[in-house]
């Protein structure tokens, strides 16, 4: 609007300065063509001189001189007018529209002149601290007051950096103190507007942007994310996060504990890559098709043993995506837990549940299953095979007379005596009660006779050391068999071993039946 209403009249001013030229050019003309006559006219009266041409002349003289002068001296002095006016409505009216631009924005605004010190600054800048246009004085004294004390350092060497050039603009955030005592942050953005003829600046300016809403969102999140990240570290599962391309973004303190890892030797790397699962390729493998299976949607958990520094650590494995509120895999979450106890534990049970107990023999169903194994082999192999079968004589009595832990004692102390006699690669079972077995390999009825023979004659030649100093001897009686029937089981042997040891008990104890 402005522009236009200017332009309108300077067009105005063109058309009148044309207007004056066009009369003077004819004035000059018509004096000039008036004192031609004269001058003729004269002549012809032999007038030589006269006062009506000095006039003429004069006349002549103005009418010549007056465009010149307005050439050189009237024209630049009107144009210097107007384009000063120009400049000054030009300005006003950027100025305007700046005040706009910025009010509208929310911004504050800043204009220091650096000689005078003086800072102009707008309305807006005066109520983001919670004070009126009137209240905020125009100097950079107040501007360093209003701003947090831990903060005026920083924020004075940003505006020092700029002036000394070391940096080209200041833009920093900083906390202010608003009019009610509550903190603002602040974010001003400033350059050099002015220099003198030297390149030093003179005048500065810039804007103040409130963020304090979007500070204390950072603030929450950081926080919260902080708060997150301590319960991970504090978690003993072991927990990370990955990208979709399977490149970990975040992993807890308790694996990198684990395994003596630094955070950087992982993060940032692929998660399949990560010293815990390159020992060996059948495991790296397995994670990458997990990887691309959690890809997929689909979650995978198997066991598997990673390399923890020096120690190979079973781990309960899990790895699923992780879905955004549009139901897109944005990542991928791997979890695990060192599963060593438990592995113990399984193992242990496994042993315990084929052992007896009282004397650490296999159990009946772990020597039915051994013997079977041997008796396959004895069969493929077309080896010889024999079984032995033992019962201590009386045992009841025994009990009865010394008690049940003095059976107890003599139970162990015959398992003991049971594996010093016989190899190791015989097979050694407690069938139940005081009913012993053992699977002899490769030995003939023979040699196992000689085997039940040795075994029987240091039972009865031995004591057995109860707990008060008391010992006792006893005494077994043993049945043989051997494999003959190549198409024989272990139940059919072990029941013809019965039938010899039958015959022992039937013909006096403390002997050898085959
Ligand atoms: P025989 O000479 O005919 O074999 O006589 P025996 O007394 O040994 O025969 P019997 O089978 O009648 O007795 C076996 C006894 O073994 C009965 C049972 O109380 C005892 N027994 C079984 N298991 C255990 C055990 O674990 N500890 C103890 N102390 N005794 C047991
Ligand atoms: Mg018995
Ligand atoms: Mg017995």
């Amino acid at each position: 609007m402005l522009k236009t209403a200017f332009t309108v009249k300077k067009n105005q001013r063109g058309a009148l300065t044309r207007e004056l030229l066009v009369i003077i050019f004819k004035v000059s003309l018509i004096i000039f063509v008036a004192e031609f006559i004269v001058m003729v006219g004269l002549d012809a009266a032999s007038i030589s001189h006269s006062y009506v041409r000095d006039i003429l002349d004069a006349l002549l003289l103005v009418c010549i001189a007056s465009p010149v002068l307005y050439l050189l001296i009237v024209k630049p002095y009107i144009q210097s007018t107007q384009s000063a006016h120009e400049n000054a409505a030009a300005l006003k009216d950027s100025e305007e529209q700046l005040r706009l631009v910025l009010e509208g924005a929310e911004l504050g605004f800043w204009d220091w002149n650096i000689l005078s010190g003086e800072v102009k600054r707008n309305e807006r800048w005066a109520n983001m601290l919670g004070y009126t246009y009137e209240e905020i004085q125009n100097s950079t004294q107040q501007w360093t007051d209003f701003i947090h004390p831990e903060d005026r350092q920083a924020a004075w060497q940003s505006i020092d950096d700029v002036i000394a050039g070391r940096s080209l603009a200041h833009k920093i955030e900083y906390r202010m103190l608003h009019k009610d005592g509550s903190i603002l942050w602040i974010l001003d953005q400033a350059k050099v507007m002015k220099r003198d003829e030297s390149g030093k600046p003179t005048r500065m300016s810039g804007t103040h942007n409130d963020i304090t809403a979007r500070k204390k969102i950072e603030e929450v999140i950081s926080e919260s994310s902080l708060r997150f990240n301590r319960i991970l570290d504090n978690l003993f599962t072991y927990v990370a996060l990955l990208d979709t391309n399977g490149v970990v973004q975040e992993v807890n303190r308790a694996p990198l504990d684990r395994a003596g890892y630094r955070r950087e030797d992982v993060i940032g790397q692929y998660f399949y890559d990560a010293p815990w699962w390159t020992y060996d390729d059948q495991v790296r493998n397995q994670l990458i098709d997990a990887i691309r299976d959690a890809n997929h949607g689909i979650a995978s958990r198997y066991d598997v043993v990673v390399k923890m520094g020096k120690d190979f650590v079973p781990l309960d494995f899990l790895i699923g995506p992780v879905y955004d509120d549009s139901g897109k895999i944005v990542g991928l979450l791997p979890t695990a837990v060192d599963i060593t106890a438990r592995k113990n534990l399984e193992v242990e049970l496994q042993r315990q549940a084929h052992l007896d107990h009282l004397t650490g023999l296999p159990n009946r169903r772990s020597f039915m299953d051994k013997s079977e194994v041997e008796l396959s082999r004895a069969q493929r192999y077309d080896n010889t095979l024999s079984i032995l079968m033992l019962d201590i004589d009386h045992f009841k009595q025994i009990n009865d007379t010394y008690g049940h832990q003095a059976g107890d004692i003599v139970l162990k102390s015959l398992a003991m005596t049971f594996q010093e006699v016989l190899r190791n690669v015989d097979i050694i079972g407690r069938l139940g009660g005081e009913e012993f077995a053992a699977v002899l390999a490769e030995t003939g009825i023979e040699k196992a006779t000689e085997v039940a023979e040795r075994l029987r004659e240091v039972i009865a030649s031995g004591e057995v050391e109860l707990s008060e100093g008391n010992t006792i001897n006893y005494t077994v009686s043993i049945g043989i068999t051997t494999l003959i029937d190549r198409n024989s089981n272990i139940d059919v042997l072990l029941h013809e071993a019965d039938k010899a040891l039958y015959r022992a008990k039937q013909s006096g104890r403390n002997r050898v039946c085959t």
